[in-house]
């Protein structure tokens, strides 16, 4: 099968990685193949998603060149230091060099035992694979970076957890995997030499403008930080809960990677948690943003040993000042980035003046404030506020037990608006087309997301997964199609939803 692939970490970093082979499937069936990212990663050769696709997806068949690999990584997990965890049920099984020029991995998850397994069995579920395609490109749908599914190959061998579930691979796109963690490890067994090469290797593959520079380290870390701050904005302003922000779980690249019990708030609540076990809400959804500093903390300390040998006090000093102050910078930047995104769903010239930026904040805190005092679905209430723009307040109203506390709210907006217009704005027709592309109709609604993976699992029916799929890649339309995906969980579903990691 030709793919041209162009393995930099198996080539470059030997020792920082386990050379490893995919499991046998005994019987690989193709479920689900993503046209447009082969076609991005100039894969759209017939073979890839004809018969022989579902040998290849499942691992059974490796495409020449591939050289699967399990990459070594640590990470804090709830908090808690894991010295090793490591691809433990994923293999990189090479790299492409797509279309637009960018190097892209592609991995599979789910693929078999590794040397980094531990107790685990390696393998994946059908529903927990399909659930990562369906997320990830209602997240690309989104605007939001992403790593992407390339593939799910069904196995045919049955995979044990709290019930026997059917087994599936899930072939993985992302701009690497390289993440805290990965430093973490080596930087965890004081192995500068290791740490090092993974440094240079991930400067050359994110930021090769900062090789060679004095205090490159510390442009890597302030790179990533920005990176990451405007990816949690983006996770916020779109109403998404990771769920499991372990530092294994944040990537250099700035890219969202694994989705395991993530979700979409419904009722906006700042403290929704989903996940099952996240007892003390450490990954609540209004938590996002702390956690991701705290993350990147612990990347800096990973860090610290390329700057600061220990010995020398004084410079050591200094290296941790330099550090902390890219990490107390973090907060500004989320901020920026939040708010920009708030002047947008809001329908609020993008070039904010200084004059007005904090009214802008009070006003998005106070409308988030009304939200969460009602219990209004996150999602409608963005949407039916650019109808509020088009001149139809009505759909808006209704959202709200008691709408007449809305009225304040909503006059001060409309007059935020009439500045905006009044200073060469774009009115109210093109404020609330602006706005329904900042504000989408369609996301992966828990209640949506169980029913088409439940389907797909338990009866084989892939009907309901394809059909959610096709309307959270177009999740601005709302249309009478669409209209289905656009309706809130009941309540009673929402508080009692639970997202399990996959594992
Ligand atoms: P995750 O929670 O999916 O980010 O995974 C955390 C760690 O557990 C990683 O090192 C995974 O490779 C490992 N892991 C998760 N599930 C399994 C499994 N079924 N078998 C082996 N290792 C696993
Ligand atoms: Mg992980």
């Amino acid at each position: 099968m030709p793919i041209a692939f162009d393995n930099s970490y198996a080539r470059e970093l030997a020792g920082l990685y386990v050379a490893a082979q995919p499991a046998l499937a005994p019987a690989p069936r193709l479920l689900y193949f993503n046209d447009a990212l082969a076609a991005e990663l100039g894969l759209d050769d017939p073979a890839l998603s004809g018969p022989q696709a579902a040998a290849l997806f499942a691992g059974n068949a490796l495409p020449e060149g591939a050289e699967p690999i399990a990459q070594a990584y640590a990470g804090h997990q709830f908090g808690g230091f894991s010295p090793q965890l490591g691809d433990g049920r994923a293999l990189l099984i090479g790299e492409v060099i797509d279309r637009a020029g960018r190097r892209r991995d592609i991995a599979f998850k789910g693929s078999g035992r590794t040397p980094f397994s531990r107790g685990g069995d390696g393998r994946a579920a059908v529903g927990p694979m399909l659930r990562e395609v369906l997320v990830g490109e209602a997240m690309h749908a989104l605007g939001i970076a992403t790593t992407r599914a390339l593939a799910v190959a069904a196995t045919g061998e049955p995979v044990r957890r709290e019930r026997v579930l059917p087994g599936a691979v899930l072939t993985r796109v992302a701009a690497s995997h390289l993440r805290v963690g990965t430093f973490q490890f080596f930087a965890a067994r004081g192995d500068l030499g290791n740490l090092r090469r993974l440094f240079d290797y991930t400067v050359a593959r994110h930021d090769p403008e900062l090789a060679g520079t004095p205090d490159a380290a510390f442009g890597l870390l302030r790179r990533v930080a920005q990176r990451q701050a405007g990816l949690v904005a983006q996770w916020m302003n779109a109403g998404f809960i990771h769920g499991v922000m372990n530092t294994d779980n944040m990537a250099l690249s700035g890219e969202t990677i694994d989705y395991g019990p993530c979700a979409f708030i419904e009722a906006y609540d700042p403290a929704a948690v989903f996940s099952s076990i996240d007892h003390g809400g450490r990954y609540a959804y209004a938590n996002q943003p702390k956690i991701a500093r705290w993350n990147l903390a612990r990347f800096a300390e990973a860090l610290l040993p390329l700057v600061a040998d220990g010995e020398d006090e004084a410079a050591t000093q200094r290296a941790v000042a330099q550090a902390m102050a890219v990490i107390d910078a973090f907060p500004g930047w989320y901020e920026q980035a939040l708010r920009s995104g708030q002047r947008a769903k809001l329908g609020l010239a993008a070039d904010a003046r200084a004059d007005t930026q904090a009214g802008d904040a009070q006003l998005a805190d106070d409308w988030l404030a009304l939200l969460h005092a009602q219990a209004v679905d996150w999602t409608l209430a963005w949407r039916r506020l650019a109808d509020a723009a088009g001149g139809d307040e009505q759909r808006l109203r209704t959202l709200f037990a008691e709408p007449q506390a809305l009225a304040p709210w909503l006059a001060r907006w409309r007059e935020r608006c009439a500045a905006d217009d009044a200073a060469g704005g774009p009115g109210a027709a093109e404020r609330a087309a602006r706005m329904r592309r900042a504000n989408p109709f369609v996301i992966a609604r828990n209640h949506r997301v169980e029913e088409a993976l439940a389907a797909a699992s338990d009866d084989d029916e892939l009907g309901p997964f394809e059909r959610l799929l096709a309307a959270l890649q177009q999740p601005f339309d709302e249309t009478p199609a669409n209209a289905r995906y656009g309706v809130p969980a009941p309540a009673a579903v929402t508080a009692g939803y639970q997202t399990f990691c996959g594992t």
